[in-house]
């Protein structure tokens, strides 16, 4: 941490800060931005007024990891005077004075509170990702910086040489240039587009020749150094996690150093991961570390003792399509810019490698010169709906101040849509259904669902679903999934999939989790993702709970019940109630807890029963039955969980 290229310019970085409300830092990647600028302004007073340092991250792995590092490097406890918040997870406390959060979480908090009191210094970090929303928050500390001019400081920081453009944006602000320490680092192109950049890549860090003697590229010829490897995404990590698993394992015994390959990508968990603290940790002796990366490892996570990179030259993009609404999760070939992060990755130590799985005229003549920014190829639904929500006096919304504008087709698709689902009215304002949309960390639409469920009295089922939707990997236990992968028990406890479709086998299999009181077990025999139902789990009982405070007329709790609540104000999953009465609204009294499983018997037995066969009569025509719902018993002693009371 000593030498990190940063500390050198810790002076004029700081005066730069004194006597600028807003500051540009360009530095090469490790050089110790988003670690290190916080402490410096942290220890020179920017805490003492009981404000906070908030440091934005494009990406929630970021935000956890690097927010670690710093409580780490502080000596204090995580969690308390530093920590992080990202959407639905919260780790910080009244004592937190330095906070990590997601540059979404941020955008939200804006919202309850617009001028961001609680912060003297934001800091958004990892500009040149320019992810969507920190292209808003670009725009909004513009505006922030002229309401609050004697107590807040912004800094920007951008690992590329985009900052004079920030700059201008920004009225000509400093820009304090940290220089890189980057070693020299070999470029070696392909010869020709490979067939396929998997087996490329797996060839180029360990190649087995045809007679099957194990011959590598890297890992044999090469002196040590880790070797980093971009993918495009999780699936084709995993596949080449695999794939070198095997070849290390068959090569000769003695012939070269010990191998360990790890994964790196977004949809690790975000808690302390196995494989992100190996990422991070240094390798045991005369191992070579194989770490198989997306673009987060690009700028977003500086791994240390990279020597050699193999670049495939493509990245997952999610692209939108305004004329025809729609997204497409394309593979695409990366930017100049990326190209040359990718191979940065090589020189941090010492002189480097770095392998492009591509021929030097696709990198010169084919390649883009940078990566469009998010706010271009996204839907804006959202965007819109959160810039209407604010109220700003004099926002029109085609004429945001943004550093890159979207096009003007993709700002009148977003307030067509906002219009459909009633969020704005016909002169654009936004309605009071808009208003409750925005408070939910939602998707537009599943927000409106969720609306429009608790007017339908199924807000618990929405809900479930809506959380299911949230997890990063799909939950539906596709046949891929359960084929290549044993079971423990067959037949599977899960629902086979019906008329009905996606959305309520969602919901079913979490129904069925439930019942079983949040079994792991039950998760991995049904070849379930434990960590995401669990994810799921949390999400829902956060949407609950921003449910609960939007939702007018509740069903509630009789204020004469004794029923405890836990330390958030909710009461148990289910409740059992004796009678429910309306006095000014709807009131359960007379309730204790239950667990659903407890009731799930009884319930089937309802949906079986015939009243009129329990009477001896004769079973009634459907005619006559129209309009009746024989199954429930006039008077009945209900359950309902938080959700339901609400409906
Ligand atoms: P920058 O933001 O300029 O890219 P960072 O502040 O992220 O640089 O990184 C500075 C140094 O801190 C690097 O050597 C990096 O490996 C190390 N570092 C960052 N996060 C962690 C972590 N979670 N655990 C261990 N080391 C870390």
């Amino acid at each position: 941490m000593a030498n990190l290229p940063i500390l050198q310019f810790e002076e004029q970085i700081v005066e730069t800060v004194e006597r600028n409300p807003v500051v540009v830092i360009i530095g090469e990647t490790g050089s110790g931005k988003s670690t290190q600028l916080s402490q410096i302004l942290h220890k020179r007073g920017y805490t003492k007024s009981g404000r906070a340092i908030a440091v934005t991250q494009p990406r929630r792995v970021a935000a956890v990891s690097v927010s670690r590092r710093v409580a780490q490097e502080l000596g204090v406890r995580f969690g308390e005077e530093v920590g992080y918040a990202i959407r639905f997870e919260d780790r910080t406390s009244e004592k937190t004075c330095i906070k990590y959060l997601t540059d979404g979480v941020l955008l939200r908090e804006s919202l309850s509170n617009p001028e961001l009191n609680q912060y003297s210094v934001i800091i958004l970090d990892e500009a040149h990702e320019r992810s969507l929303n920190t292209d808003i928050l670009l725009g909004l500390m513009k505006r922030l910086i002229k309401i609050r001019s004697t107590n807040l400081k912004v800094l920007i920081t951008s690992a590329t040489l985009d900052g004079e453009k920030v700059s201008r944006f920004f009225s000509n602000c400093p820009i304090v240039n940290v220089p890189g320490k980057l070693f020299p680092v070999e470029i070696r192109y392909s010869s020709e587009r490979p067939t396929s950049y998997l087996e490329s890549s797996l060839k180029t860090a360990i190649a087995i020749c045809a007679n099957n003697f194990a011959l590598s590229e890297i890992h044999v010829r090469e002196p040590e150094g880790d070797i980093l490897i971009f993918m495009t995404g999780q699936d084709d990590i995993e596949k080449l996690v695999k794939k070198l698993e095997e070849r290390v394992q068959s090569l000769e015994e003695g012939s070269c150093m010990d191998a360990v390959i790890l994964p790196l990508h977004g949809s690790l968990p975000p808690e302390l991961q196995a494989s992100l603290v190996r990422v991070f940790s240094p390798p045991p002796p005369n191992c070579r570390r194989f770490i198989v990366a997306t673009n987060i490892a690009e700028t977003s996570l500086t791994v240390d003792g990279v020597v050699y990179v193999i670049d495939s030259g493509y990245v997952k993009q999610r692209q939108y399509n305004p004329s025809t609404g729609m997204y497409s999760l394309d593979v695409v070939p990366i930017s100049r810019v990326q190209a040359d992060q990718r191979a940065g990755r090589a020189g941090r130590t010492r002189p480097g490698k770095c392998y492009r799985l591509y021929t030097s005229t696709v990198y010169h003549e084919d390649l883009m010169g940078a990566t469009v920014p998010e706010i271009q190829r996204s839907s804006l639904a959202g965007t819109v709906l959160y810039l209407k929500s604010l109220d700003l006096p004099d926002i029109d919304i085609l004429k945001f101040d943004f550093l890159d504008p979207p096009s003007t087709e993709a700002l009148e698709d977003a307030l067509k849509q906002l219009y459909l689902i009633d969020a704005i009215d016909e002169n654009g304002s936004i309605t009071s259904i808009g208003q409750t949309m925005a408070e939910l960390p939602l998707e537009p639409s599943l927000s409106r669902t969720l609306i429009e469920a608790n007017e339908y009295g199924c807000l618990s089922q929405a809900l479930t679903v809506a959380a299911m939707l949230s997890a990063e990997t799909s939950l539906l236990p596709g046949p891929s999934k359960s084929t290549d992968k044993k079971r423990k028990h067959e037949p599977s406890d899960l629902p086979e999939g019906s008329g009905w479709g996606d959305h309520i086998q969602l919901l079913q299999i979490y129904e069925l989790w439930d019942q079983t009181n949040y079994d792991v077990e039950w998760c991995k025999d049904n070849n379930l993702q434990v960590r995401g139902m669990k994810f799921v789990r949390d999400v829902r009982k956060q949407l609950s709970q921003i449910m609960q405070k939007i939702a007018k007329g509740s069903l509630d709790v009789h204020p004469s019940s004794v029923l405890k609540t836990d330390e958030e104000g909710m009461l148990p999953n289910y409740v059992v109630y004796h009678e429910l009465i309306s006095t000014t609204r709807p009131f359960m009294r007379n309730l204790c807890a239950v667990e659903m499983r407890w009731v799930v018997p009884i319930l089937k037995k309802l949906e079986k029963l015939n009243i009129t066969k329990l009477s001896g009569g004769s079973v009634p025509s459907e005619e006559q039955t129209k309009g009746e719902n024989p199954s429930l018993p006039e008077k009945e002693v209900g359950v309902a969980t938080p959700d339901d009371r609400e409906s």
